[in-house]
């Protein structure tokens, strides 16, 4: 099993490079975002709370989505592993990522950090919020506020991480395929010393 983290602030692309990179190492996409809006988008209790959280460009509370992921684990047994993207977003959910990924002796081989300017990333989100119709993406000080989360809860995820000698920065402004290439190459430098 070979499991990565897509790691960087709202707008950095993560679910752009996402999908390219588990569509060519055939790996699980595991994004709490998308997972989040499916819940909204079904209308259960849980979407209907974390709804109200994620207007406002707050987090949802970590054992809400540390369920969530541990539930996709068990439901995806037999896959060659795992990428996340959005989480884990907080120490609590770094720490519970690693308790459930040592159960099943694969614990993460690579975090792989998207830097991109937080210029660039207001501008993204606000081109993304003309046609995502996500109502998280139109307004500024939600996203202000999404980018204020992320340096104090998120970023310590990298340092955890930097610990166990697993973060790798990756350029994330330049073309699609470009940033693509050059995480390829980080996940190829590993994938065969840790892939088994
Ligand atoms: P983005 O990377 O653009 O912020 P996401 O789709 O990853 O988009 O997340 C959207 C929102 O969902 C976040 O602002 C947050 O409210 C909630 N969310 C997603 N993942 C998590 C998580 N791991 N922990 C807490 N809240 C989360």
């Amino acid at each position: 099993m070979f499991n990565l983290i897509l790691f960087g602030p709202p707008g950095s692309g993560k679910g752009t490079q996402s999908e390219k990179l588990t569509s060519k190492y055939n790996l699980k996409h595991l994004s709490t975002g998308d997972l989040l809006r499916n819940e909204i988008q079904s209308q259960t209790a849980l979407g209907n709370e974390a709804k109200k959280l994620m207007d406002k460009g707050h987090l949802v509370p970590d054992e809400v989505v540390t369920g969530m992921i541990s539930s996709a684990l068990d439901s995806n047994q037999k896959c060659n592993g795992f990428l996340f993207d959005g989480f884990p977003r907080t120490s609590a959910q770094a720490e519970a990522l690693d308790r459930l990924l040592d159960l099943k002796k694969a614990p993460i081989a690579i975090l792989l950090a998207l830097e991109v300017s937080e210029e660039e990333l207001v501008r993204r989100l606000f081109k993304r919020g003309e046609t995502s119709g996500r109502s998280d993406d139109n307004n500024d000080t939600v996203i202000r506020e999404r980018i204020i989360e992320y340096h104090r809860k998120t970023s310590p995820v990298a340092e955890h991480y930097q610990r166990k000698g697993k973060v790798v920065m990756v350029k994330g402004e330049g073309s699609v395929d470009e940033i693509f290439s050059a995480l390829c190459k980080e996940i190829d430098s590993r994938i065969n010393e840790k892939h088994d």
